[in-house]
């Protein structure tokens, strides 16, 4: 018996195999839910499909979070199939790539609202239609990164758009908590993956949070997939609103640097 099973789950952001949504996808049909998955842009129907067939799911949609039009149709027709959905899933980011190099200050209107718009705002999009499918209560779960809280090189638009999608991960949670809806995210450490790959330096991150985190090495995504499962599961029942760490500690130090490396930029 699977801790899912009887459970549908629609997961926004399957790109590829690398994605953490496939990870978190994994995990859940694992344990038994139901699986139906969405992709964003015919370049990636390609991938998307095959991965889909892996695991036997015959339910893959296009949605361009940006588009009402595409969500509202995206949720008619789980309705329509399902009658109803249990988990939704949001591993969606996206910045113009100008916005995330070069100077804070630099960050342009357009790249904001952009940024914003597809990394944060889609959360509450997506939570309001899926609220009148949670007859039975449910959970939502998205994916955010420390830059959100301290100063991380290279997040710049991006780590706006974590730190809003935090706020309404806890203003969302708040509102759908009465109907037995739970909201919650969590916060990876660095992962090679397609929109990773956008942030300048990702390497060296990596190599960094591996060195010095707490257990010294890099999460998977099959990690977050397990951390997602909790989460989605009963396990999780009485937590909404929180910001669960996959990080391997990196989040808890306050020195990222030995007491002889610190030593060496003092002086003595
Ligand atoms: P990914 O590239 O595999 O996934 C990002 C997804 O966002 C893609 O599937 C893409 O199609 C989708 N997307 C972009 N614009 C969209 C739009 N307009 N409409 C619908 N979907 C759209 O990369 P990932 O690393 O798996 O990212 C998933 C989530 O995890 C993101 O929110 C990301 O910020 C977050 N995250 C990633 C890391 C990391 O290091 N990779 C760390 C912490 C959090």
């Amino acid at each position: 018996m699977g801790m899912m099973d009887g459970k549908v789950a629609l997961i926004f952001g399957v790109a590829n195999k690398n994605s953490i949504a496939w990870g978190i996808t994994q995990k859940l049909h694992g344990q038994g839910a139901t699986i139906a998955l969405s992709y964003a842009g015919e370049i990636l129907e390609k991938r998307v499909f095959p991965l889909a067939q892996e695991i036997g799911c015959d339910f893959v949609e296009e949605c361009d979070v940006t588009k009402d039009e595409d969500l509202d149709a995206i949720f008619e027709k789980v309705k329509a199939r399902y009658g109803r959905v249990d988990v939704v899933v949001h591993s969606i980011a996206f910045a113009p790539r100008e916005d995330l190099n070069g100077r804070f200050v630099d960050i342009s209107r357009e790249g904001f609202k952009i940024a914003l718009d597809i990394s944060a705002y889609s959360l509450i999009a997506i939570a309001k239609r899926a609220e009148p499918l949670m007859t039975e209560g449910g959970t939502i779960l998205c994916m955010t990164y420390y830059a959100a809280e301290k100063v991380v090189p290279g997040y710049h638009v991006m780590a706006i758009a974590k730190s809003a999608l935090e706020s309404i991960t806890r203003y969302l949670a708040n509102d759908l908590g009465p109907k037995g809806i739970r909201v919650n995210a969590i916060s990876a450490g660095p992962i090679k993956t397609l929109a990773g790959a956008g942030v300048a330096g990702l390497r060296t991150l990596l190599k960094y949070n591996e060195a010095v985190s707490p257990l010294r090495k890099n999460v998977t995504t099959e990690d977050v997939g397990n951390a997602a499962l909790f989460l989605a599961s009963d396990m999780g029942a009485s937590i909404t609103g929180e910001v669960l760490y996959v990080d391997s500690g990196f989040n808890i130090l306050g020195m990222t640097i030995t007491e002889e490396e610190a030593r060496g930029v003092t002086g003595g």
